[in-house]
Order: C-alpha cells, then sequence, then structure tokens
C-alpha cells in the first residue's frame, strides 16, 4: 500500500470535480493528489512517515488561477515606493526622502498610491515639494487613480517637458494659475511623456522584481498565473526563473502576437510548470477611454463609436498564424463591433485552420442576444477580470456612458453561463487588486444589474476547473482529484457561508504547489 507524504483531515474540501464535489481529506503523495475522501478512506495511507494536519474544518480549493496577471509589471510596482498610507505631503517627502538617500544618483525613483483625500488640506504635492528632497535623481509619483501623477524638475528635464510643451491630446500639463509655473502635476495621457522617457529596468532589476511578484501571487492563494507579457524584456524573464527552478507558481505564458515567434522559442523542459499558452491580438481598445469599438456611439458622446484595430482578413491571417504555431488565439475584443468581428475571425479561421482549439476572447464587456449565441456556438472561452467590471458600471459610469439598456448588456456573466459559455476569471493585477477572493465577491455580489450575479460554486469555477480548461491543462489541475497536481488553496472559512461581500475578507492559510507547502 502507498504510503502518502502528507495527508489533510477534517477539512471542508470543494474539490470542483462533479463526481464528487465534496470530500474530508486529501492524501498528497510527492507533487500529486494520491486519495480524495473520508478521513477513513485516506487512513490506510497514512503511516509512520505521512505528516497528518488536522484542517479543523477549514476549506481546500483547489489551488486558484489567476488568467489575466501582468506580473513583471506588478513586480515593479513592488519595488515602488508605496504611498498608500501618506497622509500629508509631508508624509510623502520623509518616505520620499528615505528613498532618496538609498539610492545612487541619476537613478529614476518610482512611487505609487498617494490620494489627496487622505490629507487634511487636500493639497496635491507639487514640483517644489518632490525637488526639496530629491533634487539629484528624477522622481515620479502616481496618484493612487495612476491616471496623475507628480514628477521634480530632474524627471520633467529628461522629458524635455517645459512651459512650451504642448500637452498630447486629452492630457493635462498642470500649470500654476497666477505665476504659469508648471507645477509637476500631469494628467492623463500627459503622463506618458514621462512613461516614455523611463528606462526599461535592467535584467537583474526585472528578474528580482519578477521573483517577488511570483511569491506575493502565491501568498494570495494563487497557484497558477495566465502571464500578460507586454515587454520583450519579459521572455527571457521567464525561461530565466523557468530554468533556474525559480517559479514558485505555474505560469501560462500569453505574449503579444508581435512576440508570437519568441514565445514559441522557450523551453518548458518538464511542462509542468512553465506551459506556452496564448498571442494575444487587440480588435479594439478599452471602454474607459472609449476606443472600444461599438456599432451605435457612445451614449454621452454621440461621434464616437471606437475603432477597430484589426478587422477582416487580417485578424483571420493573425488568428490562422496563432494556431498553426500552436498556441491559443486570445483576441481583445470589448465592444459589440470588435466581438463581432472576432467571432467572424474565429468562425473563418476554424475552417481554414481544419482544427478546432479552445479559442479566448478577452473582456467580451458589451455583448447582445447573437453574439452570446455565437461565442456558445464556437466555445469560445471569455475571460473577464471581474474587479474590472465594478469600475467600469461605479467609476466610468457604464450607464450614463453606454445606456441602460447597452449597461444591461455588459458583461453578462449569468447568461453568459446560461448560454453554456465558459467563462474565466482574472485580477488584471497591478492595475486592479490581485486578490482572487476580491474577483470572486465581485462576480456574486455585483452591484448593478443583480441579476447577473454568479453563484459561489459558479465564481470558483471560474478560477479553478474552468481556468484550467483555458489553458488546456484541465487534466492535470483545476480541481481536488486524485491523479492531478497537489496544487490547493486553504482557506480560514467557507466562500459559500460567509456574506458574500465578505468572501474578500477570508484568510488564505495555506498554499501548496506542487505538493510543497509554500505559505502555512
Ligand atoms: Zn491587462
Amino acid at each position: 500500500m502507498l504510503s502518502a507524504d502528507l495527508a489533510l483531515i477534517n477539512a471542508n474540501v470543494k474539490t470542483m470535480n462533479p463526481n464528487q464535489p465534496t470530500a474530508q481529506a486529501v492524501a498528497i503523495k510527492k507533487n500529486k493528489i494520491a486519495k480524495v475522501g473520508t478521513n477513513q478512506d485516506i487512513q490506510p495511507l497514512i503511516s509512520e512517515g505521512t505528516r497528518v494536519i488536522n484542517l479543523e474544518g477549514k476549506t481546500v480549493l483547489p489551488g486558484i488561477i489567476d488568467t489575466h496577471v501582468h506580473v513583471a509589471d506588478f513586480g515593479q510596482c513592488l519595488l515602488w515606493l508605496d504611498l498608500c498610507c501618506a497622509e500629508s505631503v509631508e508624509d510623502i517627502q520623509s518616505l520620499l526622502k528615505e528613498r532618496a538617500e538609498k539610492t545612487p544618483a541619476g537613478k529614476w525613483i518610482f512611487g505609487r498610491g498617494w490620494h489627496q483625500n487622505r490629507f487634511k488640506d487636500k493639497r496635491l504635492p507639487n514640483l517644489s515639494d518632490l525637488d526639496s528632497v530629491v533634487p539629484d535623481n528624477p522622481a515620479v509619483l502616481y496618484h493612487e487613480s495612476a491616471m496623475v501623477c507628480v514628477v521634480n524638475s530632474k524627471a520633467l528635464g529628461l522629458a524635455g517637458i517645459s512651459k512650451q510643451t504642448v500637452a498630447p491630446q486629452g492630457g493635462t500639463i498642470e500649470k500654476d494659475l497666477k505665476s504659469g509655473e508648471l507645477t509637476g502635476i500631469l494628467r492623463d495621457s500627459a503622463t506618458n511623456l514621462i512613461w516614455n522617457v523611463i528606462p526599461e529596468p535592467t535584467e537583474e532589476e526585472l528578474l528580482e522584481a519578477t521573483s517577488l511578484a511570483c511569491q506575493k501571487i502565491a501568498e494570495t492563494g494563487v497557484t497558477s498565473v495566465h502571464w500578460l507579457v507586454l515587454s520583450e524584456n519579459e521572455l527571457p524573464i521567464i525561461q530565466k526563473l523557468h530554468l533556474q527552478g525559480r517559479l514558485p507558481i505555474r505560469v501560462n505564458v500569453v505574449a503579444p502576437e508581435a512576440l508570437l515567434e519568441k514565445a514559441v522559442g522557450l523551453q518548458t523542459t518538464d511542462s509542468l510548470m512553465l506551459h506556452l499558452g496564448g498571442a494575444v491580438i487587440a480588435s479594439d481598445g478599452y471602454l474607459a477611454s472609449k476606443t472600444a469599438a461599438l456599432f451605435e456611439p457612445y451614449s454621452d458622446e454621440p461621434q464616437k463609436t471606437g475603432s477597430l484595430l484589426c478587422a477582416g482578413e487580417g485578424l483571420k491571417a493573425s488568428v490562422v498564424k496563432i494556431i498553426k504555431a500552436g498556441l491559443q488565439p486570445v483576441i481583445h475584443a470589448m465592444g459589440d463591433k470588435a466581438v463581432d468581428t472576432a467571432l467572424t475571425a474565429i468562425e473563418q479561421a476554424k475552417k481554414e485552420a481544419g482544427v478546432d482549439v479552445r479559442f479566448r476572447i478577452e473582456q467580451a464587456a458589451v455583448l447582445n442576444k447573437d453574439l452570446i449565441q455565437r461565442l456558445s456556438a464556437q466555445r469560445v472561452i471569455v475571460s473577464v477580470q471581474p474587479r474590472v467590471i465594478a469600475s467600469e458600471f461605479s467609476v466610468w459610469n457604464a450607464k450614463e456612458r453606454l445606456g441602460i439598456e447597452r449597461a444591461r448588456r455588459l458583461f453578462p456573466l449569468k447568461t453568459l453561463l446560461q448560454e453554456d459559455v465558459k467563462v474565466v476569471g482574472g485580477s488584471d493585477c497591478p492595475m486592479e487588486p490581485l486578490n482572487p477572493l476580491l474577483g470572486m465577491q465581485e462576480a456574486v455580489s455585483r452591484e448593478d444589474f443583480s441579476e447577473q450575479r454568479l453563484s459561489v460554486e459558479e465564481a470558483l469555477g471560474m478560477y479553478t476547473i474552468d481556468a484550467a480548461f483555458s489553458s488546456g491543462e484541465e487534466q492535470v489541475k483545476g480541481s481536488v482529484e486524485e491523479g492531478k497536481l497537489a496544487d490547493l488553496t486553504v482557506l480560514s472559512a467557507d466562500p459559500a457561508v460567509v456574506e458574500p461581500n465578505k468572501i474578500s475578507t477570508i484568510s488564505v492559510d495555506t498554499v501548496m504547489v506542487n505538493g510543497k507547502i509554500l505559505k502555512g
């Protein structure tokens, strides 16, 4: 009889395996799940060498999968100065000064997370506040919204911004009303003037940042990520982390189409930690910037409909190319017109390539009955980030900008599931918080159009078995099942039992990847 290395007993196991939805105990041998059942069922596997953990009723989930994380960006943010707790401009100054003392002259200093509403006088920090503590390093401090930043003189100089500089369309270079001098505050697209001159991080910095990011991700209970690559520099980093055995969590690489050849060149060796996933084509922009392509104009701006970035033959050719390279086509399509275009390309590419792959559409935000049926017919996986959904309604004010009828069909998750469309969940970290329980909470307790709320079970599916299916890995992970990889997340409470709006406060007690306990 096989002897388990580890046995978890007295647990509330939500297996996500329809043939055995709940269990009491799990036995683990090496990196696999050896047995799932009652305490009694796994008893024969417990011997002297078995470590037994009594979970005292805690909830065990399959390791959580986040299908949309910008790991490298998140890592870099972690190295930035955290200004979330600053309660005054003076607080910002002292944190900045401390950081500057440890930073070689000339090197950029980054910060994020300040908000003037937390300051007594509600005053925004300005150029001279920064200059007085950081004269020798360029410094940029991003507002909590990320749409506003304050910079010092060194940074303005490097970006070539002067009083005469004309702000790019949709942006503001703020000047003092009386003196006409620059205040150091840049808004919206003007923040790009700084972003564009920030040097790429060195390989060393990126390695440090990404491995820190992976650790932080694991702490939130996430055992696998779909790593949305944004820059070419990230691929060699992923490769190094993998080959050096420094990936604590499993990574499914999703790279932009432009990096297809390079992504295909990644060595996955044992493909259990590193998996070659998809290539992304953007068919439109974003609702927030009104660049998502709509059939009918934005309700509050009748001349705007957004526009397609890629469509027709071009889009179809890209999809076919990705299929032929052996990757999953992932099409970013947010507006209804873009989703229509994406579906047409998918329908045609399927015929042309003659193979059936699991297509994925990122967002598929604005839908209608016909589009939902086509998504279902083509078995397209819809990937969403529930925190983004909440922001579209609250921050972006979707009801006003799309009109009530279209807003009703914005991210209709319940309808999608009812029509048999697989929906998977992610965070879009660092743009939105990492906590996967917060994503689940949003999906089950959304405020607007509450008829689209999901059950806890459905929300769990988005982050476990269906997420595993979306990367073609449902045979090895996504549920607590004999023979699958021992990736588990242990929660202090059952998300189905706590108040729906309290799910995000449940603590993650233990995280296991590949049979190894990373936390707990
Ligand atoms: Zn993203």
